[in-house]
């Protein structure tokens, strides 16, 4: 046994003494410590100032009987690990059955056997000191670890039930249905999946998000080790929120222009690819728009580059006030700007641009000068690619400078 028998303590409980006076013998002689009481009350009593290993408890006792006894040691939060084995002369299926149902975990039918109630003692305190065993090798743990059979929760470690503010397992289970309530795959999957999915050896790997009773999100990432012939899934979930976090915020970086906060080049090219791939749009309905701001060099030399950069920011956020959730707005590089318009056909295009173009010329970016945009438009061809499609909307921007500035070409 993994435990020390001298550190052992018994609590027999039993209303005749020569009852106690034997088992404290037998009990003795292998070195286990023993606590009396001679009924239900006094046992409760004690139990109040000694926390037992294991608790032997006779069934017939005038005032407080062994079955009630037994339940309210079942029913305190601080007792009811303490494994209770009954004493009893009856011998019925139904008493039996009973014991077990108010929580205890074995019966010895008197007069007992000593080899037998010694060996039926020393199993029931070793799966106890094992089931300790694990609850203290899960809470040393600093990730959350729970074991499941897919669909409850079995057994769980302080982190995880910390997280999910619930005092235990039987908590967890009365609070949550299924153990998908807490858990959002970031791949969606139906409940009567779940057992399936955590059962699937392939798939080690999941992200998950799950929320906090304060509402906030965090991200982990959950690792699943399968007992197939007991059903059970051991789960592992590493808190990643705040790798994730950074993670996304260097792909905004990447993909952002830092100067007016609409995309870059980089992620405009990839953003196209992806309609074009996905079939997200039907190209006969996919113009592009080249513009830029005329006469920007002016405006730079005559009030310097801070006022030019100023105008940049404003103008991009401005249009981007003017556009569709659906246009991709990014700038091309110095002045110059792209707009993918999804969805509209090339004379509807036209008609976006111009609405643009005037609400620019009217909005007063520099105080004492008008500032306005030359606008090539194209619509998107069957086997153009980004630079064809790009090189044709930068002919109709061309054409726009070349005939006066401040309109909108197409081509
Ligand atoms: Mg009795």
């Amino acid at each position: 046994m993994l435990s020390k028998i001298q550190n052992t303590f018994i609590l027999i409980v039993d209303d005749t003494p020569k009852n106690i006076q034997l088992l404290g013998t037998v009990l003795k002689n292998v070195g286990y410590k023993i606590i009396v009481a001679s009924n239900g009350i006094q046992a409760l009593g004690i139990l109040e100032k000694i926390k037992p290993d294991l608790i032997l408890l006779d069934v017939m006792m005038p005032d407080l009987d062994g079955y009630e006894t037994c339940k309210r040691i079942k029913e305190s939060e601080k007792l009811k690990n303490i494994p209770v084995i009954f004493l009893t002369a009856k011998t019925q299926p139904e008493d039996i059955v009973k014991g077990f149902d108010l929580g205890a975990v074995d019966y010895i039918v008197k007069p007992f056997n000593s080899s037998e109630l010694l060996a039926r003692v020393k199993t029931h305190l070793e799966l106890k000191f094992n089931q300790e065993l694990l609850q203290t090798l899960l809470n040393f743990q600093r990730d959350m670890v729970l074991m499941t059979d897919g669909e409850k929760v079995i057994a769980a470690n302080y982190s995880f039930l910390k997280f999910a503010n619930c005092k235990n397992v039987e908590d967890f289970n009365l609070k949550y249905d299924h153990i998908m309530d807490l858990l959002e795959f970031e791949v969606k999957v139906e409940k009567n999946d779940v057992s399936k999915l955590l059962r699937l050896p392939k798939e080690e790997e999941f992200k998950v998000k799950m929320k906090r009773d304060n509402g906030e999100y965090l991200i982990f990432r959950i690792k699943q080790n399968v007992i197939p012939e007991k059903e059970v899934s051991i789960l592992s979930l590493v808190d990643i929120t705040q790798l994730e976090n950074q993670k996304s915020s260097l792909e905004e970086k990447a993909s952002i222009d830092e100067l007016t906060k609409v995309y870059n080049r980089t992620k405009f090219q990839q953003l196209f690819k992806n309609i074009l791939e996905e079939n997200q749009v039907n190209p006969k309905s996919l113009c592009l728009v080249i513009f830029d701001i005329d006469h920007f060099k002016k405006i730079n030399d005559t009030y310097g580059h801070n006022k030019g950069d100023d105008v940049l920011v404003n103008i991009a956020s401005f249009i981007k006030s003017q556009i569709r959730m659906s246009d991709i707005l990014c700038r091309w590089g110095g002045e110059e700007f792209t707009l993918l318009l999804v969805g509209s056909n090339i004379e509807d295009g036209v008609k976006i641009c111009e609405k643009i173009r005037v609400q620019v010329q009217n909005h007063p970016f520099i105080q004492d000068r008008q500032v306005t945009v030359s606008m090539g438009i194209t619509h998107y061809l069957p086997n153009d690619n980004l630079e064809t499609f790009v090189a044709r909307a930068d002919n109709a921007l061309y054409l726009a400078k070349r005939t006066g500035r401040n309109r909108t070409e197409r081509n």
